[in-house]
């Protein structure tokens, strides 16, 4: 079980665009392994690999809840092939922006083609937690957060917030 650092606003690795997964092999199922427990750990119900410093796309979900048997999505490549027009509205949070929550909007309903862990195509029409979900993890391959959805007075205040934890966070300057 390996559980990897999880990379924290404002860190600009998180507005990077993420490359598409060449070849999957057993070092991609064991990175895939590595994000589900890192996000289990967290814990989470989604995490796209930048979220690790890993600009691929690729991506982890489970949504089942406590108590219920584990059931990882492992979602390579993925493509958003259409979105809905009707919206539903989650509190949602990210595990790269720790504490914080907000609503957001976005389509209801999505249809999704991806690659599994075998190589195997996989073409879903999500709704619901995961559509959301889906969208929330498929917007990190391409450097997008759910705070880039909230009005601009508000991602400021995140982003202040967060870039005085970073400060806090940075090894003092030795001094005597
Ligand atoms: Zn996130």
């Amino acid at each position: 079980m390996t559980i990897k650092p999880l990379i924290i606003l404002p860190d600009p690795l998180l507005r990077e665009v993420s490359k598409p997964v060449e070849r999957i092999d057993d070092a991609t199922r064991r990175f895939a392994r590595d994000m589900l427990d890192t996000m289990y750990d967290a814990p989470g119900i989604g995490l796209a690999a930048i979220q690790v410093g890993e600009p691929l796309r690729m991506l982890v979900i489970d949504l089942a809840k406590e108590g219920e048997e584990p059931a990882p999505r492992i979602v390579i490549n993925p493509q958003v092939l259409s979105r809905s027009d009707d919206s539903s509205v989650y509190e949602e949070g990210c595990l790269s922006i720790p504490d914080y929550y907000a609503e957001v909007e976005r389509p209801a309903t999505v249809r999704v083609k991806y690659l599994d862990e075998h190589g195997k195509e996989h073409e879903i029409e999500a709704d619901g937690l995961l559509a959301t979900c889906l969208q929330h993890e498929i917007d990190h391959l391409d450097g997008v957060l759910f705070i880039d959805y909230i009005s601009k007075l508000k991602r400021d205040m995140v982003l202040r917030k967060f870039k005085k934890l970073a400060k806090d966070r940075a090894p003092s300057r030795m001094v005597g």
